[in-house]
């Protein structure tokens, strides 16, 4: 029946509903992850999708019959879950969420007990428990409780006010537009910037698992909508998040989409200068940007693999207090060590409140990057030899290896290489002062590339 010993990928198990994540699979899933977490106590939720109601039910089933209480959030962003997992202090969560995929798509998200995801070593486990069905049900007697747990939204809208500059950002009557892709940013967004004194203008702010506003990822294509509201309404900035609510993308007033680089680094240029020396955590995918701002401000960089739970483990690890990714996850360590949009956005408020300026003139006044990008056919059995091989021919300009190979260089321009982990390709991401070096540092890096795989293959 299951064809690989897998089950986990970057962010969590996912799949199209019903077809290859049925309720079967996701009760069986639940007998595994309720066998790990030997009789605990486990928060469990899920996003808008259609199909989050019936695989929280299968999953349910399998915890509670493994003998795991089951404490039921409901529906809910995949930040205030975590967030209640630690406010609780139970033994984990489990999240029905596919996060920024398609609509068709669904996702279990496993948690442990400090709030963030298990590590790749701890999904082992579970999927050696699934796979050599090693689940121990429990006794008649054993079988754990379904209860409910209500008002974890306003715990965590509390918790995020907690950090915010509440007199300042009032005093401001911002006007923000939220798009919340018809998911659970809707249930959270639109209150918190209300209770922050903003007047608030929505659009997808309807419940809705079929996704009809746009897709679940905030990507600057699917966010054409949220420019032209921002600019109607003439309101301060705009704010777009995926499917789960912990991703966060920003429109400034012109109702220019703007990547999480850019945001981040705002938010980090203000952390460093009330916390200097401080640890930034962040994928070696992220922008030079990044490490200008650390380097400006007496900040220390941290490049980590590319993926929101290695940024998490790195945080907690380090003991740093700031992390973030180029597609809008921000990580407030004080709040917590996950990402986090609602907090992201409440961050972004206090730093345009205390400064007083415009989100594009913030956002401005960050160096400026141009971004070109790659991709190079490689089959998978080659991937691993190609890069080593690269590795060698670019030794003297000191790579940094730690995912794919990412070089710096003098001029500022930077360009990473790796291999797709879904797909038989390379890719490149190149970065510098002007777009036209950008696109010449694709081009030298293809034919390198290319040349190393010609002499593989022959
Ligand atoms: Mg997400």
């Amino acid at each position: 029946m299951f064809t690989s010993r897998r089950l986990f990928g970057t962010n969590g198990i996912r799949g199209i509903a019903n077809s290859e994540l049925t309720c079967e699979k996701a009760a069986k899933i639940g007998g595994a992850i309720g066998t790990y977490f030997k009789e605990g106590s486990l928060i469990v939720g899920y996003d808008a999708r259609t199909s989050g109601p019936m695989l929280t039910d299968a999953v349910t089933s399998g915890l509670v019959a493994a003998g795991c209480d089951v404490l039921s959030a409901g529906m809910a962003p995949t930040p205030a879950l975590q967030y209640a997992v630690k406010r609780h202090k139970v033994d984990g969560a489990v999240i029905v969420t596919a996060s920024h995929n398609p609509p068709e798509y669904n996702g279990i998200k496993v948690v442990w007990n400090d709030g963030i995801e298990l590590s790749r070593e701890q999904e082992i486990e579970i999927e050696n428990i699934f796979f050599d069905e090693k689940t121990c049900y429990a006794e008649w007697n054993k079988i754990g409780s379904v209860c409910s747990l209500p008002s974890i939204i306003d715990d965590y809208v509390d918790a995020i006010k907690q950090h915010a500059d509440i007199a300042k950002i009032a005093a401001k009557h911002y006007h923000v537009a939220v798009d919340a892709a018809n998911s659970v940013g809707s249930l959270v967004a639109p209150r918190l910037l209300r209770e922050l004194g903003c007047k608030v203008t929505t659009i997808n702010a309807n419940i809705d698992g079929t996704f009809p506003g746009r897709l679940p990822e905030p990507r600057p294509e699917n966010l054409a909508e949220l420019s032209s509201i921002v600019r109607a309404v003439k309101a301060d900035f705009g704010v777009a998040f995926d499917g789960d609510a912990d991703r966060s993308v920003f429109a400034d007033e012109t109702g220019e989409i703007h990547w999480g680089d850019k945001t981040f680094a705002l938010v980090e240029k203000d952390f460093l200068q009330t916390h200097k020396r401080e640890k930034i955590v962040t994928p070696v995918s992220s922008s030079t940007l990044i490490k200008d701002v650390a380097d400006a401000f007496q900040g220390e960089l941290v490049w980590t693999k590319v993926g929101s739970v290695t940024v998490s483990q790195t945080m907690k690890k380090l003991k740093a207090k700031l992390g973030g990714e180029e597609n809008g996850g921000i990580f407030y360590g004080a709040h917590q060590a996950v990402r986090d949009g609602a907090m992201a956005t409440a961050l972004i408020l206090s730093i345009m409140a205390k400064s007083g300026k415009k989100l594009s003139t913030l956002l401005g006044e960050l160096p400026r990057y141009y971004i070109e990008k790659g991709k190079v056919p490689c089959p998978e059995s080659l991937k691993e030899k190609a890069l080593k091989k690269l590795a060698e021919e670019v030794e003297d300009l000191n790579p940094n290896t730690i995912d794919g190979i990412k070089l710096w260089f003098t001029d500022k321009s930077a360009i990473l290489i790796r291999p797709s982990g879904t797909e038989p390709i390379f890719r490149l991401y190149a970065e510098a002062k002007t777009s036209e070096k950008a696109a010449r540092l694709v081009n030298e890096y293809t034919s390198k590339l290319k040349k190393i795989l010609n002499r593989l293959e022959s």
